[in-house]
């Protein structure tokens, strides 16, 4: 017997099923993984089929209104993995849904309700004595034609109303009518045109044509060259066809127009161009073998692939993907971020052609929702992409490339799910069979960690394609410089190295990580420091427009020339941004040309793009930017990396914030030397001692890796213990500070309870960032050497608390692995 039951899971945040009645008509077609739509209370809303069953547990149940699709939109991986997800990051099982199916699959709209107008007074008179709740239904349609399920329900009552509705429905006297239920991006067509009649007769009706009406002989022509088929816009440019002869073809049944899907493609234009031949080192050839090995026996392995900077990863990753492809898999390729993907995309798509897709949130509504149609429907055999990509609807995943895996933006913090793509990557693979290959010059250590405790294997690559050398690093003390009378923003011997590269021709980057002009204002008469009223944090100067401006909540004002405390004129702006550093170049070596790469000049889409092929053509000597390019940029005329200070994340309160400044150091050095030898690197800090700075000057990743292991070992910090962190956000600072005691009485209450004594508990304490965009932030942090047992943690405490969050006026973020302590 069919199943006649289906559990649903909705997007909402709740973590809850509902079960709905299958209706005859869909028994056969819905399946566990369909997406239906459904009612709830007033509305209507799509849902995912997670289970079928024989029996309801409720006696009353509505049922599905209809199935969106012919075959299930998830299959059983993708059923696993976002339960595992909402599982792991303590998340509803409908969030993870949502972050898995792009917005435009999620249709809602509401219901209303109709009378069929023969029955309407006699049925009201009726109904008046033996039930008034109808009667009062019946009596508002009277009035109002028609009505929605919500005003109804204000008017009537909730109570008992969707019994009595159901009633009236199937007595036959009501209507009710499922509306705007549309989706908000639907397929977009176009007009197509295709001949009607066969090849030859085609050709003699041509030939017929050719002197009285050559326009439709020149369309029927470009129609059979193009195979028979063709858009009508292309006819009239290829063919200068107009829409009435367009309409004579078709009179004469010889073309048939009609409208076609004409899927809407980011990246449409990327030049396919042809690879670059390359000849692997050995090392490459090394750490190839052993993963198309993997790729071959089709079995979940996963690699940490350790190279240098300019080691040739991509390389290693082209031809694991051409053996996947070879095995008839296909393969996901992250990259850290959207900027990155049409670089990415292009080089992929000299080797693979069309069979490439670029998937990432940047995408619009509509782009998205046809790719992801288009990857679901089997068109593409690698798809490119950002974070969100992990969870491309590609069937029989074979490979997953997570390029830069250590950055962390791969993991999203504001909304739910708080997932990190690359630990999705590993489950991902580990679902489906898949081989998954991580990539990184300066890999996390909870990767490297992976290594150590053998669950990942280790490809290193440590030299540079080509037989080029590694770049020299040489680092400068900034309190000599002082010392010695020199007060400027570049130390004399990078003021010196610059000049020789602009005499050579050369390229030079600069990097600074802080935009703007000053990172400080302060009053030199009552030392009063000017900060944002609405966050806890410095504002900066832009010497651009003379703002002032926070960068935490984007609030903008008029630079002021008097204090604002003490009305005094010794205002003074100090500490470096970029602006700052670009208008320091342009007066050192005058003529120069600069490029600026930050938040500042790349406001729209394409502008990074579009900075970067200015610098790549050579129309700028210098290219001086933020984080932004310290990964993945590879420009051949560069010979020079200035890291103005390296200084910026190091006395920040994370324990990440040594492993951040290696990785940094290390990325940004990687962009010098990477076409031609006697690449240099000068790196300026105050804290020449730190051990993360020193390393760095030997590119001495594993050194590293082991002394920062030793440390987070002691304090049992990740990867060897696990963090939960709970931030609570409030208008009102007492609330949020109230609600984080409740909270860590709680949990304390309830370590002590289930006995987990390896457990800590740290806080209440407020938030480093104390304050952002006008909410104060405390938060709770827990500390334990097993993930299973903080979660479980927090479950019961949340499950103890009824209503979530139960503190009135309290935003609670839940954050399992968190990657920032700020
Ligand atoms: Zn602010
Ligand atoms: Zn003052």
């Amino acid at each position: 017997m069919s199943k006649s039951y289906a559990q649903v899971v909705l997007p909402l945040s709740a973590e809850k099923q509902f079960t709905y009645a299958v209706p005859l008509s869909l028994r056969r077609q819905v399946k566990v993984g369909s997406r239906v739509l459904v009612p709830l209370a007033q509305r209507t809303m799509t849902g995912i089929v997670v289970a079928l069953v024989g029996e309801s547990p409720f006696p009353q149940v509505r049922e599905v209104l209809d199935l969106l699709d012919s075959e299930p939109i998830f299959d059983a991986t993708m059923l696993q993995l976002t339960h595992w997800i909402s599982e792991y990051y303590l998340c509803s099982w409908g969030e993870a849904f949502k972050a898995a199916l792009p917005a435009g699959f999620w249709r809602k709209g509401k219901r209303s309700i109709r009378l069929r107008e023969p029955y309407a007074r006699a049925l009201a008179r009726k109904l008046r004595k033996s039930s008034p709740l109808k009667a009062g239904i019946v009596e508002m349609l009277m009035r109002r034609g028609k009505v929605s399920d919500a005003a109804l329900a204000r008017r009537v009552g909730r109570e008992g109303l969707f019994v009595a509705l159901n009633q009236l429905r199937r007595a036959g006297y009501v209507q009710v009518l499922e509306e705007s239920a549309k989706s908000r991006v639907g397929v977009r067509t176009e007009r197509a045109a295709r001949l009607r009649a066969s090849p030859e007769e085609t050709r003699s009706a041509m030939e017929r044509l050719k002197e009285k009406a050559p326009k439709q002989a020149a369309g029927l022509e470009v129609l059979l060259q193009l195979g028979g088929t063709a858009w009508v816009a292309e006819l009239s440019t290829k063919a200068g066809i107009s829409g009435q002869s367009m309409r004579r073809l078709q009179e004469k049944g010889l073309v048939e127009v009609f409208d076609r899907e004409s899927p809407r493609e980011a990246y449409a234009d990327l030049t396919l161009g042809s690879p670059p031949k390359h000849r692997l080192t050995q090392y490459q050839r090394e750490a190839l073998d052993k993963v198309k090995d993997a790729v071959e026996k089709g079995k979940f392995q996963v690699f940490l692939l350790h190279g240098v900077t300019g080691s040739g990863k991509t390389e290693v990753y082209i031809r694991a993907i051409r053996r996947t492809l070879e095995k008839g898999r296909r393969a996901i390729v992250l990259v850290p971020e959207i900027s990155l993907t049409p670089q990415t995309a292009a080089r992929f798509r000299a080797h693979f052609g069309h069979q490439v897709a670029v998937f990432h949130s940047g995408l619009s509504l509509g782009e998205r929702y046809d790719a992801w149609r288009r990857m679901r429907a089997g068109h593409y055999g690698i798809v490119v992409g950002a974070r969100s990509a992990i969870f491309a609807p590609l069937r029989d995943v074979g490979l997953i490339v997570v390029d830069e895996e250590h950055v962390d933006s791969y993991k999203q913090t504001e909304a739910q799910p708080r997932y990190h793509a690359r630990d999705v990557a590993v489950m991902r693979g580990k679902l489906c069979g898949a081989v998954v290959l991580l990539g990184s010059a300066t890999p996390s250590l909870e990767s490297y960690h992976n290594v150590q405790r053998k669950k990942f294997s280790f490809c290193p690559l440590p030299q540079r394609v080509d037989e080029l050398p590694m770049p020299t690093v040489q680092i400068v003390d900034m309190r000599q410089e002082r010392k010695e009378g020199n007060w400027g923003i570049f130390s004399g011997i990078l003021k010196e190295k610059i000049g020789q590269r602009l005499e050579r021709g050369e390229q030079v980057i600069l990097f600074l990580n802080r935009r703007g002009f000053s990172t400080c204002i302060k009053c030199q008469e009552c030392g009063f420091v000017m900060a944002c009223p609405h966050c806890n944090v410095t504002l900066t100067y832009h010497a651009q427009d003379l703002t002032v401006k926070c960068h935490y909540c984007g609030l903008r004002q008029s630079a002021p020339d008097i204090c604002p405390s003490c009305h005094g004129h010794h205002i003074k702006f100090r500490g470096t941004g970029t602006q700052r550093v670009e208008r320091e170049v342009k007066e050192l070596f005058p003529g120069s040309r600069v490029l600026r790469v930050d938040q500042d000049t790349t406001g729209r889409k394409g502008d990074i793009r579009r900075i970067l092929d200015e610098f790549r053509d050579g129309r700028a000597e210098m290219l001086l930017g933020t984080q932004m390019i310290a990964k993945g940029l590879d420009f051949p005329r560069v010979t020079l990396v200035g890291v103005v200070s390296a200084d910026g994340g190091l006395n920040l309160p994370d324990f990440r914030s040594a492993e951040r400044t290696f990785q940094l150091i290390t990325q940004v050095a990687g962009r010098a030397g990477r076409g031609q030898p006697g690449g240099e690197v000068l790196v300026q800090t105050y804290s020449p001692e730190e051990i993360c700075i020193r390393l760095s000057q030997d590119h001495d990743y594993l050194s590293f890796a082991h002394h920062e292991l030793r440390g987070r070992r002691e304090l049992a910090y990740p990867p060897f213990g696990k963090l939960l962190l709970v931030l609570l956000q409030s208008t009102e600072e007492i609330r949020a500070a109230q609600a984080a005691e409740k909270l860590a009485t709680g949990l304390k209450d309830e370590a002590h309870r289930l006995g987990c004594r390896d457990v800590h508990i740290l806080g209440p304490a407020a938030a480093p960032l104390s304050k952002i965009r006008g909410q104060h932030r405390w938060q709770v942090l827990l500390k334990g050497p097993k993930s299973a047992t903080l979660r479980q943690l927090f479950r019961q405490a949340k499950r103890r608390a009824g209503r979530w969050p139960p503190w009135p006026g309290v935003r609670v973020r839940v954050i399992v692995d968190p990657v920032e302590m700020l």
